[in-house]
């Protein structure tokens, strides 16, 4: 607890340091006061380790950076997790516009994507951040202080991909590609932000952006919908479905196993016994039983994608294909799932 207050105290002190020091900086933007800011909603989803504290620090530092570049942010903590009880509120209303989503992670699996060392963006709703970097980063006597610091900048650079676009890096500012110590020095006196050009850019795509895809399927662009999951089998299916790196994308449902066994039923394929798809709706269902044992879950998952990878109903066809990534999954996923 006694950390707890001492940090928030000092984080108080930090946002005054930054305002008097983000005065010297004239290249930066600094809107006036009674601009009209336009408002983005974040829909944040902690699946990593991040304490509440650090989350709201975050959020209060991010939002900071925002409202330099001129825009209001509200930030929606969502819940996680397939078995939230109740209604999820705001979290389940249909998306405004303005509307982003935010995943907090833990720590990267893969390299597939830009930014992949602090976290990444989907253009044009989806960022997520890495929780493990802002607290490797952070100086081990200051952590509760800089963590927080760190995840909020983190957050800002990756909400900037979603309204700016996706090659929206630069030389200066906030939108860096990589920080170093330089821009660490920047960062924890709060003069890591927006450049003036960017925080335009931001702003008109506030005003006018039209979030034009169907909710919430096609929120995730190339990542897979894994339904059902806790964080680690997400972490492990994500990870397996990457390697088949198909282009379209696939959905995995996970349900208890009696559930399971009546649409099994329903789609009259019975051959396997946990798992099976649909090649047309490019759906991989998998019975929860199937997490019970690492090889059986490595060796179905696998297979199913051979299924989509080659396109064919025929088992032979799909082993060869899952063959290749049974191997890959091996070296590059986790190996264990629960
Ligand atoms: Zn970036």
């Amino acid at each position: 607890m006694k950390t707890q207050r001492l940090a928030k105290v000092r984080f108080v002190a930090l946002l005054g340091l930054a305002g008097i020091a983000g005065l010297a900086f004239p290249g930066m933007a600094f809107p006036a006061e009674n601009d009209a800011s336009p408002t983005i909603t974040v829909q944040i989803y902690n699946y990593s380790l991040a304490s509440p504290t650090v989350l709201v620090g975050a959020e209060r530092e991010a939002g900071r950076i925002l409202r330099m570049a001129g825009l209001r942010a509200v930030w929606l903590e969502c819940p996680v997790g397939p078995f939230t009880p109740g209604p999820q509120g705001h979290c389940e209303k249909a998306p405004e516009a303005t509307d982003l989503r935010l995943r907090v992670l833990g720590a990267p699996l893969t390299n597939k994507f830009q930014d992949t060392v602090f976290g990444f963006a989907v253009h044009p709703v989806l960022a997520s951040v890495y929780y493990e970097y802002a607290a490797r980063r952070a100086k081990s006597d200051d952590a509760d202080f800089e963590a927080p610091i760190i995840l909020g900048c983190a957050i800002a650079h990756e909400l900037g991909h979603l309204l700016l676009g996706t090659n929206s890096h630069s030389d200066a500012g906030i939108m860096q590609p990589r920080w170093e110590s330089n821009q660490f020095r920047q960062l924890m006196i709060g003069n890591l932000v927006f450049t003036t050009e960017q925080s335009k850019l931001m702003r008109e795509q506030a005003r006018t952006r039209i979030v034009s895809f169907f909710w919430p399927s096609g929120l995730w662009a190339e990542d897979p919908v894994i339904i059902g999951a806790t964080q680690q089998q997400e972490q492990f299916l994500t990870c397996v479905l990457h390697i088949s790196d198909d282009d379209d994308r696939l959905t995995v449902v996970i349900l208890e196993h009696q559930k399971f066994l009546k649409i099994r039923e329903a789609f009259h394929a019975h051959k396997t016994k946990l798992a099976f798809s649909s090649l047309l709706a490019r759906r991989i269902y998998l019975s929860a039983r199937m997490f019970r044992d690492y090889e059986m879950l490595l060796r179905c998952i696998t297979h199913e994608l051979g299924h989509f990878a080659t396109q064919s109903v025929y088992e032979g066809n799909a082993e060869i294909a899952a063959d290749r990534f049974r191997k890959i999954a091996r070296q590059r996923c986790p190996s264990e799932v629960q």
